[in-house]
């Protein structure tokens, strides 16, 4: 995808050093890619929503009739809670190397803290938070960029995409209520009548 002002502004730090608040910086070819405080920012947001998710009351999870895009635009049921526990913890452990899931999954998913994990995986305190930024950065760009359905912005997974899908195109018979044989036999008499 490409990355615009609109996606990186409300997201950006306005104290980063690398964007200055803008969240894109110019990379190779003049393309503009993501600064690593907005992916990490999309990474916080997803976090947080997974622990909201996690945590809260069973009781308050609920079964939504959901919209499918295409062309039979059908409907169907879904619990959106679980699936995007599942779509967070999936979606991590494809794109995470072992040594960065064991980090992912003790420190953000189990709540252990930096002790414990270099104790427990025998790493020091800076090699811990370099894995700790890694894995924030590259999680931040997999949940925004995934195709076909991103994680971010949450919004858009939990209550479909906002913008509106163009209609479908509709014929002129239908404008007009006639069945399309009858309507076309029409056309194809005026047409003759007119040449
Ligand atoms: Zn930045």
């Amino acid at each position: 995808m490409e990355w615009t002002r609109s996606d990186t502004i409300a997201l950006a730090n306005n104290c980063c050093v690398q964007c200055h608040g803008i969240g894109l910086h110019l990379g190779r070819g003049g393309r503009l890619n993501p600064c690593n405080c907005v992916l990490r920012a999309v990474f916080r947001a997803c976090l947080s929503r997974f622990r909201h998710c996690a945590t809260k009351e069973k009781h308050m999870s609920r079964v939504s009739l959901e919209f499918i895009p295409g062309r039979e635009r059908n409907l169907t049921w879904g619990r959106k809670d679980e699936e995007y526990m599942a779509d967070f913890i999936l979606v991590s452990r494809r794109h995470l190397e072992d040594g960065e899931y064991r980090i992912f999954k003790y420190h953000f998913l189990l709540g252990a803290d930096w002790k414990l994990c270099c104790r427990q995986l025998k790493i020091d305190r800076g090699n811990f938070f370099h894995a700790v930024y890694r894995i924030q950065q590259k999680l931040g760009r997999v949940f925004r960029e995934l195709e076909p359905y991103s994680l971010f912005p949450l919004d858009e997974y939990f209550h479909g995409p906002s913008r509106l899908t163009p209609r479908k195109p509709v014929r002129p018979a239908e404008v007009i209520g006639l069945p399309a044989e009858v309507f076309n036999r029409f056309n194809r008499l005026s047409w003759a009548r007119s040449a």
